[in-house]
């Protein structure tokens, strides 16, 4: 037997090695094992068992990193199949599916102590003779415990461990390596609470994703019989409209049969109030798994999974790729969120990887969310994917009233500053006057967006990118928002040599300064990322809020996720255009989304809500769909642009960035790129000029895009992978494919 191995190192093939006779039972498809590599040893997973190579006198496999496989067959096939379509390498692909800190094995196992049943006896007086004090000691201490782990029983003991030794080798206790369960709840006691009774729209809903699961379980290979309703259930819920409830109780059903789930939440939503509600019901049954765990924590959690101890995982993104055992259903929450996209190779969606690992091991898949992006509601559309719609909201609370300002009327008014119509003020007193609370929408960090000479134009910019710098007020700097440099701001104006160098645009900090003014007495606080990089503060902040500390939030994205406060009565936007502005096709969507999200905070409790919306483009159809709540509405209009140009969801989007040091560099090979791939591909695959990316320089170098539209990836994804290999080789240049691209920055 030969096992095909892919390696660590990125090398974009696999390679054979021989299974020592040691070995032979154990070296498994998906096992990771250590290998020589040239001149040195490196690790890698087994891909495949085959019985011939193409080389002669292979090297032998070293040993088993892991005695039991970490990929299964399902995450083996997702694996080539991400690496092909994503246009990344196998090695890639294979990396982003186990966490490094159970990759890498930086974890000593720790040591777990109990007692034997002679040790058992001994605890009885008459057993104990013989013994040093210590480790009569180590032994009472054992008594009556089912064990513990090494360094806890020697402090409380006060030994060192040769006591423990001793006692080994009398046979009276036993030692055992152990992960520690460093479970991220531990510590915490969650309330158990009871399933609500579904109202009818959910109970629909619910019988639906019952009958999907029932339909497709254990039948795999799906894939490429779309038509049959696959086994996707496309859940259009507006906010609070109870689509979380639903999840668990299809969770609850799915697990009744033996099976286990996956929940992907955005990282954004991955607060401990979304945890609460699974582990609430399902207790220790649920692992979760993201980024801001700790390295011991993921790696044991990841094992809890593995061993199948644990068999709900609620997570972010890279949780679609969780050792779930006999999965049975996948729910992907707010499925249009761009962050389910990874920014680096392997450039993947966690959602369509969803898809494609429940088609491949036969589960069930529901896409939630208030605002479904257009390739979903596309294919719900498009008879793909079976759909159900949560049009209420809970105890038939109201939608809140959304009022849009048009900015252009106030700005020849002489009110607070400018930012602030007199509406939005006017609502906010009232909201102070009855103890309400009001949460203020801001669409950007910093003071201000940028630092603009009013005679003669000159904008600050970044060294190393192409960017504007945001303005801190606090620390006295300016920061660029893509790779951090930090600059002092100038006294006088570096173009002209104007001291009335002006901060224009508006950010979170102006606000809170603004409203400060306007309400002095009114508790404000402010959250955007620079608060919220101090640990814990986000928790606080919200907190706070929550307790009714605060009276007026003020915040970027992050306020707009899944939260509720029921006391909140008004959210304002201050500036709706922002999102507008981006040169991207998706800039609508993300404003009406963005909108809609936003407006679904307001009114979650007993007090109808308000939304008050300030625009400078006031009749654009987002603004006013989203005004009116009419999601079809929306998605009929754009949807006829989208087919105009042949955007998603009528084509594959590539975002193909060319970088280099220098300027013509970058755009020669960026054309030449291009030159070589239409002779590649179909004359129907659309392959823009190359052009500067909208970010043109980042971190020194120079960025060219070409964008290619396809209606099919075959070809296209092969053809494309050529080029990166031919110009991916040269050292002087970048090439970065990203396949249907999120972000076109
Ligand atoms: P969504 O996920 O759609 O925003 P949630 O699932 O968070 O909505 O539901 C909003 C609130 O309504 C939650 O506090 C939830 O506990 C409650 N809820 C959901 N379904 C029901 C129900 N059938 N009866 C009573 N309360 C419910
Ligand atoms: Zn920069």
């Amino acid at each position: 037997m030969i096992a095909r191995v892919v390696v660590d190192v990125s090398i974009d093939r696999e390679f054979d090695y021989s299974i020592p006779e040691n070995l032979l039972d154990m070296v498994k498809p998906g096992c990771r094992v250590r290998v020589p590599f040239g001149r040195k040893k490196t690790c890698g997973y087994v891909m495949d068992l085959v019985k011939e190579s193409a080389h002669s006198r292979l090297r032998d496999i070293e040993e088993m990193v892991n005695d039991s496989p970490m990929l299964d067959k399902t995450l083996l096939s997702m694996a080539r199949w991400m690496a092909r379509y994503y246009c990344a390498t196998l090695s890639q692909a294979v990396r982003v599916m186990v966490p490094a800190p159970v990759r890498l094995k930086k974890f000593k196992q720790k040591r777990y102590v109990s007692l034997t049943d002679k040790g058992e006896e001994a605890t009885r007086a008459s057993g104990a003779q013989g013994l040093s004090e210590k480790q009569r000691k180590v032994i009472s201490s054992l008594r009556d415990t089912e064990g513990m782990f090494l360094d806890v029983l020697l402090k409380e003991t006060g030994t060192t461990e040769s006591p423990v030794k001793s006692l080994l080798s009398k046979g009276l206790v036993r030692i055992t390596r152990e992960t520690s369960e460093r479970s991220p709840l531990s510590g915490k006691r969650v309330i158990p609470v009871k399933p609500h009774c579904l109202m009818s729209e959910q109970s629909e809903a619910l019988s639906l994703i019952n009958r999907t699961f029932d339909s497709i379980s254990g039948k795999s290979g799906s894939l490429g019989k779309q038509s049959g309703k696959g086994g996707v259930v496309l859940l259009h819920g507006v906010t609070g409209s109870g689509k979380t409830e639903v999840y668990i109780q299809a969770i609850d059903y799915v697990l009744g049969k033996g099976n286990g789930a996956i929940v992907l939440v955005p990282e954004i939503s991955l607060t401990p109030q979304t945890v609460e509600r699974f582990v609430g019901r399902f207790g220790d049954r649920v692992a979760v798994l993201h980024s801001h765990l700790s390295d011991g924590e993921r790696h044991d959690e990841w094992h809890r999974i593995n061993r199948g101890d644990a068999e709900i995982v609620v997570g972010a993104r890279s949780a679609v790729f969780a050792p779930v055992r006999n999965l049975g259903i996948i729910i992907v929450d707010e499925e249009h969120e761009p962050s389910y996209k990874q920014e680096d190779a392997p450039r993947y969606n966690a959602r369509d990887v969803a898809v494609m690992r429940a088609s491949l091991c036969g589960c069930a898949v529901v896409l939630g969310s208030a605002t479904p992006s257009m390739e979903s509601w596309n294919n719900a559309r498009a008879g793909k994917y079976a759909s159900a719609h949560l049009t209420k909201r809970v105890d038939d609370r109201k939608m809140p009233v959304i009022r849009v300002v048009d900015m252009r009327m106030e700005k020849g008014r002489r009110g607070a500053t400018g930012v602030f119509s007199g509406i939005l003020l006017e609502a906010m007193a009232r909201r102070l006057e009855r103890g309400e609370q009001t949460i203020l929408f801001l669409n950007r960090r910093g003071f201000s967006t940028s630092l603009v000479c009013h005679k003669c134009g000159y904008v600050a910019k970044c060294r190393q990118c192409s960017v504007s710098c945001v303005y801190h007020r606090d620390e006295g700097v300016m920061r660029c928002h893509i790779c951090g440099d930090v600059q002092k701001v100038p006294d006088k104006c570096p173009g002209c040599g104007d001291p009335g160098f002006k901060f224009s645009g508006t950010g979170t900090q102006r606000v809170e300064a603004i409203i400060k003014k306007c309400f002095p007495r009114a508790v404000v606080q402010r959250m955007d990322t620079d608060m919220t990089s101090r640990k814990g503060s986000y928790n606080s902040i919200l907190g706070d809020f929550r307790a009714g500390k605060t009276d007026i939030l003020i915040g970027t994205q992050m306020i707009a996720k899944g939260l509720h406060f029921p006391n909140v009565t008004l959210v304002g936007v201050v500036y709706a255009d922002l999102s507008l502005h981006m040169p991207d096709f998706r800039a609508s969507e993300r404003t009406f989304q963005l909108l809609a999200q936003v407006a679904g905070r307001a009114g979650r409790g007993e007090v109808s809500g308000e939304v008050i919306v300030q625009t400078y483009t006031p009749f654009h159809y987002s603004v006013q769909m989203a005004r009116r709540v009419d999601f079809d509405g929306f998605c009929d209009q754009e949807i006829e642009f989208r087919k105009e140009l042949s955007y998603p969801p009528f084509s594959h989007l590539i975002c193909v960035t060319v970088s280099a040091r220098s300027d013509d560099k970058a755009l020669f090979y960026c054309s030449s790129l291009r030159a070589d791939l239409i002779k590649k591909v179909s004359s129907k695959v659309i392959v823009s000029d190359p052009a500067p990316a909208p970010i043109k320089k980042i971190r020194g170098k120079y960025r060219y895009q070409i964008m290619i539209r396809s209606v099919a990836m075959k070809g296209v994804a092969d053809a494309l992978m050529e080029c990166v290999r031919v110009y991916g080789r040269r050292k002087d240049v970048d090439v970065a494919v990203d396949v249907d691209a999120m972000s076109l920055m």
